[in-house]
């Protein structure tokens, strides 16, 4: 069947649009009528040339969709299902035993190697192999090929077009809040950049019951934004002095826990400097 698909064709230019032939999902695969797609940063650095993957490609890893076909192998999710696709992992090294698949041995075959474990691929363009599977899922596209282990079920009460970046950027910010920082009620919190992980980050400490929770962008109306969705303190560092100094008073100690999103050198040094003794 037919697919229209964004593709890379050259690295640091403009995806272009194109008509591609989609085979029918393997035994243990799920085709997906993609619904909407979030644009992770990650896309971004993979079209510009900084994570190098072979091309013409197809990108994306925030799909959210229908399925359409199911392998004969496949009984997680049936026909008609609305999904979230997230990253791919093997689900069987010791990582993913421990049910911790965002640290799978296998992490950059299965979602930068842009083929099957076979090397073939799902797409072509007059008989000419297209790469896909990025993060199992090529999500850039009217359809795609997923697996179970990356498909995650959603119920159909839910908005599909909101639901894309569920799979990346909204489990990577609350994920880091929850489960690797572990905010506890009561605490403090800072996040340096509220993009679509940092604001994450925020709602997750609001959950978690943070009762002091700092945002840092050089974006105003980002800033206005997480104070909407549960900030207490906002700052822009263009429009504060002493700024490291200002966190450490405001929370008497420094904050229990800190977390970057820019990957800035200058920001996490800051972001050390802010934290309380153990934070
Ligand atoms: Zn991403
Ligand atoms: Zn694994």
């Amino acid at each position: 069947m037919k697919t229209l698909a964004a593709v890379v064709t050259e690295i640091g230019k403009p995806l272009t649009l194109k008509e591609l032939d989609i085979e029918d999902p393997r035994d243990d695969e799920i085709l997906v009528r993609i619904v909407a797609t979030g644009v992770c940063h990650t896309d971004l650095v993979v079209q510009a040339g900084m994570l190098p993957v072979p091309i013409p490609v197809i990108l994306g890893h925030e799909g959210a969709g229908i399925v359409e076909k199911i392998g004969s192998k496949v009984s997680k999710v049936k026909p008609g299902d609305h999904v979230v696709l997230s990253f791919n992992s093997c689900g069987s090294c010791e990582s993913c035993r421990e049910k911790e698949p965002a640290y799978c041995y296998e992490f950059m075959p299965r979602n930068f190697g842009v083929t099957r474990e076979d090397g073939t691929t799902a797409l072509s363009m007059k008989n000419s192999p297209v790469h896909s599977n990025f993060f199992g899922q090529s999500s850039f596209a009217t359809f795609s090929i997923c697996h179970e282990l990356n498909t995650v079920k959603v119920p159909k009460t839910v908005d599909l077009s909101l639901l894309g970046p569920l799979g990346c950027g909204i489990l990577t910010g609350a994920g880091a809040v929850i489960n690797s920082l572990s905010v506890k009620k009561g605490s403090s919190f800072l996040v340096y950049g509220t993009g679509s992980v940092g604001l994450s980050s925020v709602m997750a400490a609001q959950i978690q019951g943070a009762s002091t929770i700092i945002a840092i962008d050089l974006n105003d109306d980002r800033l206005e934004m997480a104070r909407e969705l549960g900030a207490t303190h906002t700052f822009n560092p263009n429009k504060t002095t002493d700024l490291v100094e200002k966190i450490i008073e405001l929370t008497t100690h420094g904050v229990a826990a800190a977390l970057d999103t820019t990957g800035l050198p200058d920001v996490i040094r800051d972001a050390v400097l802010c934290l309380a003794p153990r934070g």
